[in-house]
């Protein structure tokens, strides 16, 4: 389906490609990876003209293709992981049989690996983590020897008070370092973590602890966002008071954030910050597995009831430690910021892993993007000097509402990499990241992929792809990506295809189960096409083999016989100077089979009325065609979004169908957008 979004999506893609002419940022360090000996030497091809990137790219494909190797992860694991005990079998089972294993017989600890190995390479002195708290400014640094210790008082505490190999850990936290920190002790001595986002409900705590039968909960008294004081301590209260958590937990380790006074079980609660500060600073690592279970964590819930996910020591490790080398073409001297929580899969693999395996500098952001104010993420590239910034097209898309005046009062010059996740990214929204905030110069990344492949599993590499606005481009280091057809499950080869999104071969990051239940794992994954992954999303591959997530396979409007990416439709919706936000659904339509309808979030000062409508309409006809014309445009103030920022659209297609039961709600960030949008959609 060419269109004109798409047309535009080529124009910015064009002017990425023509900014690889200019000289970078840092230009001195383009062709320079430090440290990155497991990578191409190529590369620096790729920066130049687009003659260049097409030589680049011919070696990409070479590259892409020896990496579809076991022995690719073989010989990586080996390099840039120690093992206690090094593996004979890189990888065995398989999709079929649902039982896939990498490095089975290796032995190793994934605390180890990021933090003792770089401190005995002599990296103790460099910053491990930046905490950028909550106020702008209030920055602490902790070097990789003060992380270590630390941990290791906490992995000490944790084992004088019960804490076995194998136990699960519930984590219900701010984000301070102390959530990083629990996490690499939980690591360190072989417990598992099951990070809860600290915005959930008592509900979903509960859930989440008798579900994995978790004997121990680290919280906080309170935590602090955007200036306001988040009572932890007594949603954990609350949550452990339920009766299906009451019989389980037996012990809560509670730190400070402030001196808020807190309610305080005597013989269950545990002053964490006093107890740790009399524990050694020592604590061997454990010696794990390769497939023992690192952490559980949960989906956002953004298409049914979240899947409790497990991922495993070894091939976890490699896949976040290789994705953030690579994605990021990360450097040994960068400041490095992922602004995502730590209780979603991109904090746990690009904040704390990733980063931390690659003996980088990561930080730790508090905050919101709006407190102070909307230059909140500037100030900070500004003062921090950072230079990978990774963040999601929804905070993109909030922070442009409020115009470039905002982003331009900073020095933005550091920025060498912006990374993009957890929905396709609008052109207008790319163009505005790379341009505004990149300067034209900074790398967007589109990084796809899901709490369940453990890392990215398809992007443009920066320096190797030619970016283009709104694309994931294709299969990153050992991702074998296919489009298939979604009835018949057949191959769509070639270019200018579309289909369902599978992984075709097992990879070291891939989870290993759904926690508890391991049909739904295959019936969900593995099952709907044998023999590969499923995605769950829609893809289309272009004329130059790019691809592009058209959404989830559940999204895709059938419409007089028309199959529309909703994607496609909200990206209409957006490049108009009207719409901040804008989620596209199908209802049951008597005629054409489904109608497409289009909830949009109208900018600053903008006021909805039938003339709107009917402009709106008419923006998305000439975009896409007549045949993606909306059959309904609903003023939505606000959208109902998950706690990791997605767009509920199971919500929007009930709403619009006129329905009034919406199933599973728990991960819904603010429930009272609902009847808002119910009523507007009658009108
Ligand atoms: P659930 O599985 O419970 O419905 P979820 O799929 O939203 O929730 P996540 O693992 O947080 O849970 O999100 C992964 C999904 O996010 C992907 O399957 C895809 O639909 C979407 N996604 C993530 N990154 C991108 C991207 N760069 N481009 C397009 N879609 C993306
Ligand atoms: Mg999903």
């Amino acid at each position: 389906m060419r269109t004109a979004s798409l047309a535009l999506a080529l124009a910015l893609a064009l002017q990425s490609a023509y900014s690889f002419s200019f000289p970078a940022v840092h230009s001195q360090r383009v062709c320079g990876v430090t440290g990155a000996s497991s990578l191409p030497s190529f590369r620096c091809n790729a920066v130049g003209s687009s003659k260049t990137f097409l030589k680049s790219s011919k070696n990409w494909e070479f590259d892409h293709q020896a990496s579809l190797t076991p022995k690719y992860w073989g010989d990586l694991a080996r390099k840039n992981l120690d093992w206690f005990k090094d593996f004979s079998i890189t990888t065995s089972g398989g999709f079929e049989s649902g039982d896939v294993k990498w490095f089975e017989d290796g032995q190793l600890n994934a605390c180890y690996n990021a933090l003792d190995r770089h401190i005995l390479a002599g990296k103790g002195d460099k910053v491990a983590i930046i905490y950028e708290a909550d106020e702008a400014g209030d920055v602490t640094e902790m070097t990789y020897k003060q992380t270590l210790d630390r941990v290791s008082q906490i992995a000490n505490m944790m084992k004088s008070e019960g804490v076995k190999k194998g136990d699960v850990v519930t984590v219900y936290m701010p984000m301070t370092p102390d959530v990083i920190l629990t996490m690499l002790a939980c690591a360190r001595i072989g417990a598992v973590h099951s990070v809860v986002f600290a915005g959930f409900s008592e509900d979903a705590i509960a859930d989440r602890i008798a579900a994995a039968n978790s004997k121990f909960v680290f919280t906080t008294n309170v935590g602090l966002r955007g200036g306001k004081t988040i009572k932890l301590k007594q949603t954990v209260d609350n949550a452990i008071a339920k009766d299906r958590a009451k019989a389980i937990v037996e012990k809560v380790f509670l730190f400070k954030r402030t001196e808020e006074e807190v309610n305080f079980v005597e013989g269950r609660d545990i002053w964490a910050d006093e107890l740790l500060a009399k524990q050694s600073t020592t604590c061997e690592a454990e010696v794990m597995d390769a497939e023992d279970p690192l952490f559980i964590l949960y989906t956002s819930g953004s298409t049914g009831s979240p899947k409790g996910i497990l991922h495993t020591t070894g091939g976890y490790s490699l896949y976040a430690m290789h994705t953030t080398k690579t994605s990021f073409d990360l450097r040994d001297d960068d400041i490095y910021a992922c602004v995502a929580d730590a209780g979603w899969i991109t904090g746990h693999t690009y904040i704390c892993y990733g980063p931390l395996l690659n003996g980088a500098t990561t930080t730790v952001f508090e905050s919101t993007p709006l407190y102070p104010d909307e230059g909140r993420y500037w100030d900070m590239v500004e003062r921090l000097k950072i230079n990978v910034f990774y963040t999601a097209p929804t905070a993109i898309r909030s922070l442009m509402r409020f115009g470039d005046e905002s982003p331009k009062k900073y020095d933005l010059s550091s920025l060498r990499v912006l990374g993009s996740v957890g929905e396709p990214i609008n052109p207008a929204a790319w163009d505005w990241y790379h341009n505004v905030i990149g300067g034209g110069k900074a790398t967007v990344v589109d990084t796809y992929w899901q709490t369940e492949t453990g890392g990215h599993v398809a992007c443009n590499l920066p320096g190797i792809h030619v970016a283009k606005a709104g694309s994931c481009r294709g299969g990153t280091y050992g991702i074998d990506m296919g489009i298939l057809d979604a009835q018949t499950g057949e191959e769509q080869v070639g270019n200018d295809v579309d289909g369902v999104l599978v992984i075709k071969k097992p990879w070291p990051g891939m989870a290993r189960t759904v926690l508890g239940d391991h049909e739904r794992f295959m019936t969900t994954y593995l099952k709907p096409y044998p023999g590969n992954y499923f995605a769950g999303d829609g893809a289309r591959r272009d004329e130059d083999g790019y691809i592009w997530v058209t959404g989830r396979t559940d999204d895709v409007i059938n419409s007089s016989g028309h199959r529309i990416g909703s994607a496609e439709v909200e990206s209409a919706l957006v490049a108009t100077d009207e719409v901040a936000q804008a989620a596209v659904v199908g209802f049951p339509h008597d005629i054409k089979g489904e109608g497409i309808a289009c909830y949009v979030t109208l900018n600053n000062g903008v006021e909805m009325s039938d003339d709107m409508k009917k402009s709106l309409k008419m923006a998305v006809r000439s975009s896409i065609g007549p045949f993606a014309t909306p059959d309904m445009i609903i003023n939505a103030p606000a959208l109902p979004m998950t706690r990791s920022g997605k767009i509920m659209r199971r919500i929007l297609r009930k709403i619009a169908g006129g329905e009034n039961e919406f199933g599973d709600t728990s991960t819904l960030a603010d429930p009272s957008c609902v009847p808002v949008l119910v009523e507007n959609a009658r009108n």
